[in-house]
């Protein structure tokens, strides 16, 4: 299927690795030219170089933190124009919520909701002038189903999730611009086996016992892969995905237990 990308000019952020990194390389794979960010150089150049070895769409790439005015500033000037936009950054610590002072909370809402707000504000209305945009917002599945320990991220991401729902039905959605959120259960990433090394040296079980316990708890029997999650933020970001707007896609192995 021919998705229409050709061309176009995507901001991937926080892309040297994991989930961003899957859907910068499913967009260079269509042809479309992408500026990539993370805050260490090192990975970020390794990164782009495995993506220019695609021989797809042409790929810059930039240091620095999104979460900073400096780091968005600097993002979007290397970007000559942004067709596309998929907005991802660290994820807050795991904690509870008698521990979290307003700093806390102030950069988790700066991280996971004000710095994608920034970058669409940034954006949509240029991208509502020429008639095509598209919004990926890589969010959590934690947005629908919420993960006690991560209240910070639930808190922070349902608030874009909230403010999201009513830009994506504004008039920009009649001017050829979709904003979508997408939703990761248990992705085989860094950040993911992070977490699970932590159970693993907390428990004194072995890594592979943790990790397959949890692939026990997901349908699926598995962790999804960084290609799985590109694949679908492709999907959102084609031609043929211009009816689906201000929707919350969860790719998760089945775990959450509703009906829909
Ligand atoms: P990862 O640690 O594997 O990769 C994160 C990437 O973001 C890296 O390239 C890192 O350099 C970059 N980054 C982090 N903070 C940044 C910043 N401030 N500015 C620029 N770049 C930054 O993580 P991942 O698993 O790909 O997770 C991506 C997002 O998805 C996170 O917000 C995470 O909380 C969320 N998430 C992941 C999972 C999962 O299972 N992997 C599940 C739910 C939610």
């Amino acid at each position: 299927m021919d998705l229409g990308l050709k061309g176009k000019w995507a901001l991937v952020c926080a892309a040297s690795k994991g989930l961003g990194k899957g859907c910068a390389q499913a967009l260079v794979r269509e042809g479309v030219h992408v500026v990539i960010t993370a805050r260490g150089a090192e990975a970020l150049e390794a990164t782009a170089a495995e993506l220019r070895a695609l021989g797809g769409g042409e790929v810059r790439a930039v240091a620095g933190d999104i979460t900073t005015a400096e780091g968005r500033t600097a993002a979007l000037a290397a970007c000559p124009r942004v067709d596309i936009l998929v907005n991802n950054a660290g994820g807050p610590p795991p904690g509870d919520f008698r521990d979290w002072d307003r700093d806390a909370w102030i950069k988790a809402v700066d991280a996971n909701m004000l710095t994608p707000i920034e970058l669409m504000k940034a954006t949509v209305d240029k991208m509502a002038e020429r008639g095509y945009g598209r919004v990926v917002n890589i969010t959590s599945g934690a947005v629908k189903a919420p993960i006690d320990v991560l209240g910070l991220s639930n808190g922070a991401r349902s608030g874009l999730t909230g403010f999201v729902a009513g830009l994506a039905r504004s008039s920009i959605a009649g001017k050829g611009v979709t904003i979508n959120g997408l939703l990761p259960g248990a992705f085989d990433t860094d950040r993911l086996n992070m977490t699970l090394k932590a159970v693993a040296a907390r428990t004194g079980k072995d890594f592979a016992t943790i990790r397959g316990e949890r692939e026990r708890t997901i349908p699926a029997l598995r962790l999804g892969t960084p290609e799985e999650f590109g694949a679908m933020c492709v999907f959102l970001c084609s031609v043929q995905a211009g009816y689906l707007t201000g929707q919350n896609i969860l790719l998760d192995g089945g775990a959450y237990p509703g009906t829909f």
